[in-house]
């Protein structure tokens, strides 16, 4: 899963980064910003959260189903 924040849409509100702080953080201009683009397992569920309780939609979500186990 890879996770962006539409600064555009981002009006510093925090709610992602009070849900999960691992991913969001708020920037020196006051809006959010993903720390990691690659969302790892144990916080998509925060993840999803965040965007869900984003009051202006700015989180986008890429859920990714593809698996890479093998690049030989
Ligand atoms: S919840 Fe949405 S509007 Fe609020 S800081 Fe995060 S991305 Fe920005």
């Amino acid at each position: 899963m890879k996770v962006k924040v539409n600064k555009d849409a981002c009006i510093g509100c925090g709610a992602c980064a009070a849900i999960c702080d691992e991913v969001f953080e708020i920037n020196d201009e006051g809006l959010s910003e993903a720390k990691v683009e690659e969302v790892k397992e144990e916080l998509q569920d925060e993840v999803r959260d965040a965007a869900d309780s984003c009051p202006t939609g700015a989180i986008v979500i890429e859920e990714g189903q593809q698996e890479e186990e093998k690049a030989a």
